[in-house]
């Protein structure tokens, strides 16, 4: 059985907690709309006790397929995620010394930290809003231009910019 649950209030100032886990792909249940598949997910993680709070860092590794936005297309997305933040308890906040827009701090009272929350959660965050298939997919005909994936970025551009200043003419 892989470690899915931390006592925070059993790590000692001294030395952090490593946790080397995975979860399975049902075990991650992300939402179909945006994840067509999933493998499972490896997580390294580290906890440190500071003086307030703690501090968890590790990396988050496993790939998707996912839907092109443009050309419906699926498509494979490998994330290997760094991440690094400040576990603080609310009353931080009410305190006021915490500034609240700083984003690698989050809020919890919580003694114990579902891990399978923290590898959701880094996934979500590097879901991209539009998923592409190729920074140059061009919709629909995206199957047809596939022998020109080695063509210069710059030169794509000058063809798209030629393409439109042609169509204004007409
Ligand atoms: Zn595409």
């Amino acid at each position: 059985m892989k470690k899915r649950y931390v006592n925070l209030q059993e790590i000692t100032v001294k030395e952090p907690l490593k946790v080397d886990t995975e979860f399975s792909d049902k075990m991650l249940s992300l939402p179909k709309e945006e994840v067509v598949a999933s493998s499972p997910f490896k997580l390294y993680i580290e906890i440190s006790k500071r003086a307030v709070g703690y501090n968890a860092k590790g990396d988050v590794r496993g790939s998707l397929t996912l839907r092109c936005g443009r050309c419906d297309r699926e498509f494979f997305k490998r994330l290997n995620i760094e991440f690094s933040y400040d576990i603080m308890p609310t009353s931080e906040i009410t305190e006021g010394r915490i500034n609240k827009a700083e984003l690698d701090v989050k809020f919890s009272d919580e003694d114990v930290l579902d891990l399978l929350d923290v590898v959701r959660e880094q996934i979500f965050l590097n879901l991209p809003f539009k998923p592409l298939c190729d920074d140059n997919c061009k919709g629909i005909e995206c199957g047809e231009i596939e022998n020109t994936e080695n063509v210069d970025d710059r030169w794509n551009k000058l063809k798209e910019l030629k393409e439109k200043l042609e169509r204004k003419e007409k």
